[in-house]
Order: C-alpha cells, then sequence, then structure tokens
C-alpha cells in the first residue's frame, strides 16, 4: 500500500498550542522533559485512511492513537471529524484528544515500552488530558478491571476516573511508581501483587469505590 504524507506549512496556530501546552503540561506530570525527537502529529483525512492504518476495519469512536515506537500521534482531521466518526466536535474536545494521545506516550518512556492493564493505560490518559471533565461519573465501579489485554469503547468509562481516585487519594508520585514498576509485570496476577505492594490494598471494584466514597 502507498502513502502521501505532506507537512503542514501554514502553522495552525490552535494546533501548535495544544501541542506546547499538553507537552508543557504533561512533562510535569509525568516527570519527564521531552526536548529532542519530540513527537509528530499527523492528521487523517477520513475513515479509510484510519483503517488503512489500522489494517483493519474500524469502530467510528476510534479518532486517534499513538505509535510509541515511532513516536506519532495519529488523529482524524479536526475538520473531518464529525463527517467521519461518532464524537461531536468542540475546541475542548480536541484539545484533549492530542494531549490524550501525547500522554500515552509519555507513560510508554516511564514504563519503559509496557502497557500493563489497558484500564491504567487508557485511565491515565484520560486522567492526565482531562476528559474526565468531559464524562459523566459512573454512579459505581463494575467494568474496568475486564480491560485488562483488551481495549473497546467501554475502557473508557471508568478507567479514568479511577486514576482520578488514585491520584488524589495517594498522589501522583505512587501512580508513577506502579508504572515504572510496570516493566516487570507480565500479567494480571503480577500486576495486581504490583499494586498491592504499593497502594497497601487489594484492587477491586469495591476497594476503589470505598476510596472513592463513590
Ligand atoms: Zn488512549
Amino acid at each position: 500500500m502507498l502513502y502521501k504524507l505532506s507537512l503542514v506549512k501554514s502553522g495552525d496556530r490552535f494546533i501548535e498550542r495544544i501541542f506546547h501546552e499538553s507537552m508543557k503540561d504533561l512533562g510535569k506530570f509525568y516527570g519527564i522533559t521531552w526536548t529532542t525527537n519530540t513527537p509528530k502529529i499527523v492528521f487523517l483525512k477520513d475513515r479509510k485512511s484510519i483503517d488503512l492504518l489500522r489494517a483493519k476495519k474500524t469502530e467510528p469512536w476510534l479518532v486517534g492513537w499513538a505509535d510509541d515506537r515511532m513516536r506519532i500521534v495519529f488523529v482524524l482531521d479536526k475538520k473531518e471529524l464529525e463527517r467521519y466518526s461518532s464524537h461531536t466536535y468542540s475546541k475542548d474536545y480536541y484539545h484533549s484528544l492530542i494531549k490524550h494521545e501525547l500522554s500515552h506516550l509519555f507513560y510508554k518512556i516511564l514504563s519503559a515500552g509496557k502497557q500493563g492493564p489497558v484500564w491504567l493505560s487508557e485511565g491515565v490518559a484520560i486522567y492526565t488530558s482531562g476528559q474526565n471533565k468531559l464524562k459523566i461519573k459512573p454512579s459505581k465501579f463494575k467494568n474496568f478491571l475486564s480491560f485488562y489485554n483488551r481495549g473497546g469503547s467501554g475502557v473508557y468509562e471508568e478507567s479514568g476516573f479511577v486514576v482520578e481516585i488514585l491520584v488524589k487519594r495517594f498522589g501522583k508520585n505512587k501512580l508513577l511508581k506502579l508504572i515504572k514498576s510496570l516493566e516487570d509485570v507480565s500479567n494480571e496476577k503480577q500486576f495486581n501483587k504490583l499494586f498491592q505492594k504499593i497502594y497497601k490494598f487489594q484492587i477491586s471494584y469495591k476497594s476503589i469505590s470505598l476510596q472513592g466514597s463513590w
């Protein structure tokens, strides 16, 4: 398959502002000063381009992803967002979408390339990009743990709030320690042990609900 990629010449100031603000803010959160070989953003013009790059028929909610090896964030162009996805465009939505994908790249640097539980990886990206503000708080936690190895639209419902609770109750450093320690984790059992070691309680729907006094 052949692709044509071109440089956006006249800078889009809105996008540039999002990029710089996000890099600064995420750098502060993750404790990473990222100045060389910084991420690149590639805008895709339609669903077909997304499907070609993902090598499958994608669902309408998928509008962006991050390739940590290439350090590239792929996003559906803002002008085409409503035409080729199930999302409604707003400046806040698009800002947090790009920040979310950039956050995945910082996470992977900290975890030395490991993803760990999908709910954790997505939860951290959602929390750090401010997407919780655009979401409805779940009345109780009941599905995030089912997203350990698999993704899907359901993982975005609770995971951001789980991470918010962890940060608000126990501080950012424990979360960063958890992400850093993923390097030695290969399965859910090992992750649960690591979580227990860092947080001094077992991860479950009940324990997270209690911590959040949900
Ligand atoms: Zn994500």
